[in-house]
């Protein structure tokens, strides 16, 4: 029997680098399954329709909404963005660990749904790291990055709503951070029970306790 994967579910302020965490953890872990995520907004420079996101225009997105595929959805900023179901629930069947790297909004709606999942917040090390950060990406006007700073300080109050909390001074001990993280929740006792009446061939931890 597989024992399902674990959701793993990054967020936190915009600007924090909670990207740049998960392309990285990938590099190392890419047995993750990362949710590739729906949104409203127009593709960046480099961006490619399916592998950062599916690019949707709003009658496309509301039909999905309407045929309730998301996991969750948020508006951000002037989008909407959200988290297809049926790769999710496929893959965490599959016993594939999942990865999803959401706006707060977000994963607090999929924290109700999946209180088992594991939800990491990622944060600057100062406000003044936070508004380099927002400011030197270079690809959005002075008043979408004078939105996404006055949000940022408004979401840092849901900190105590996550299970964890990871620093991004130094990304690769942030990185490393996160993955201690997955390796002690993978390892709980609660995820398992003894499979008694199976026989003498069969895995002994197995069959995830729900
Ligand atoms: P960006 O447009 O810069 O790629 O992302 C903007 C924000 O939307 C980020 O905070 C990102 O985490 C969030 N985001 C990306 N995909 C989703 C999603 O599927 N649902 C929600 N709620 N937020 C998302």
């Amino acid at each position: 029997m597989t024992v399902p994967g674990l959701l793993i579910v990054i967020s936190g302020p915009s600007g924090t680098g909670k990207g740049t965490i998960c392309k990285s953890l990938l590099k190392r872990r890419p047995d993750i399954f990362l949710s590739v995520s729906a949104t409203t907004r127009l593709p960046r420079a480099g961006e490619t329709d399916g592998k950062e996101y599916h690019f949707k225009d709003k009658t496309d997105f509301e039909a999905m909404l309407a045929r309730d595929e998301f996991l969750e959805w948020a508006p951000v900023y002037d989008n909407y963005y959200g988290t297809p179901k049926t790769p999710v629930d496929e893959a965490l069947a599959q016993g594939r660990d999942v990865l999803l790297e959401i706006d707060i909004k977000g994963a607090l709606k999929v924290k109700q749904k999946a209180p088992d999942g594991i939800y990491i917040f990622v944060i600057p090390p100062s406000m003044e790291a936070l508004r380099a950060r927002i400011t030197g990406r270079g690809t959005d006007s002075m008043e979408v990055i004078t939105k996404r700073l006055g949000k940022s300080m408004e979401e840092l109050s849901h900190l105590h709503e996550y299970n964890y909390v990871v620093v991004n001074d130094i990304l690769e001990e942030a990185v490393d951070k996160v993955e201690c993280i997955i390796v002690a929740e993978s390892s709980r006792t609660n995820r398992y029970r003894i499979q008694r009446d199976a026989g003498p061939e069969a895995p002994l931890l197995a069959d995830k306790l729900s």
